[in-house]
């Protein structure tokens, strides 16, 4: 919906304002000082020049990447917005992102869309991208651009159930890369395992509630994702994560070592 451009009175004023904003965040001397501290390579006039809606394969030479979603502006495919004294380049898509956002994991305030190179997402930690969503009111909270937008269910490869998205900052368990996690997470209601959304590309394999194995004679029941370590009956290694069970005799066993045969 995002790099939709609606004709509606409503949107084209949203996207009109996003611009002037922008515009007027990419000459604020905020944006000058930074700039010139962290790139003397990037030619800075102080004197302001809009933001135009140019035809990026008409620019030379190297276009560099998108300042909102840092991916690489492929000029002879892109339109975009720009600034060709500053090489500072915008993709047409991007432009639409709204000025303000109402967002779950920070219910009290609303975000506004601003420049702020080096800070990091409070969800993803990456400092990767120069614009991010930010909260006037508290001193360090930013989300950058994709994780302002996560989709609020997705479809991991390898895995039958769909998965729902946690709009929140909460500590969790990573059943795919087994890490320790703080931010907003995917899970699984059927599985009942949380995941981070860079990791839901691995296979994230479905584990029935109970099963039945050559490993132990009673039936061993899947146990969620705490964040204490138990020793795992079978191999003598720690647990991380989810493990199986026994509530007969307190066997507790890794997913792998309660399902391999021996
Ligand atoms: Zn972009
Ligand atoms: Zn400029
Ligand atoms: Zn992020
Ligand atoms: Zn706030
Ligand atoms: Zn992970
Ligand atoms: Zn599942
Ligand atoms: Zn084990
Ligand atoms: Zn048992």
């Amino acid at each position: 919906l995002l790099s939709l451009i609606c004709c509606s009175d409503s949107k084209i004023y949203r996207i009109r304002l996003v611009l002037e904003n922008k515009l007027a965040i990419h000459h604020s001397s905020e944006v000058q000082t930074t700039f010139i501290q962290s790139e003397n390579l990037i030619p800075f006039s102080s004197h302001p020049h809009p933001l135009k809606s140019i035809l990026l394969n008409e620019v030379d030479g190297y276009l560099g990447y998108c300042k909102i979603c840092c991916q690489r502006i492929e000029g002879v495919s892109d339109d975009g917005y720009g600034c060709k004294e500053c090489r500072f380049y915008i993709h047409k898509s991007c432009a639409v992102f709204p000025y303000e956002l109402q967002h779950p994991s920070h219910p009290k305030h609303l975000l506004l869309l601003q420049l702020h190179s080096w800070e990091k997402c409070a969800n993803c930690n990456s400092d990767q991208f120069d614009f991010k969503y930010k909260c006037p009111h508290c001193h360090e909270f930013y989300l950058c651009p994709e994780c302002a937008f996560l989709p609020l269910t997705k479809k991991a490869e390898n895995h039958d159930h769909p998965l729902t998205l946690m709009q929140k900052l909460l500590p969790f368990k990573c059943y795919g890369c087994k890490d320790e996690g703080n931010g907003m997470f995917y899970f699984c209601s059927t599985c009942s395992f949380t995941v981070h959304s860079k990791c839901t590309s691995l296979p994230l394999i479905v584990r029935l509630p109970t099963i039945q194995n050559a490993i132990h004679s009673h039936p061993l029941t899947l146990m969620l994702a705490l964040t204490i370590s138990l020793t795992c009956d079978a191999c003598g290694n720690k647990t991380k994560g989810m493990f199986y069970f026994c509530a007969i005799c307190s066997f507790v066993a890794h997913l792998d070592c309660a399902l391999s045969p021996s």
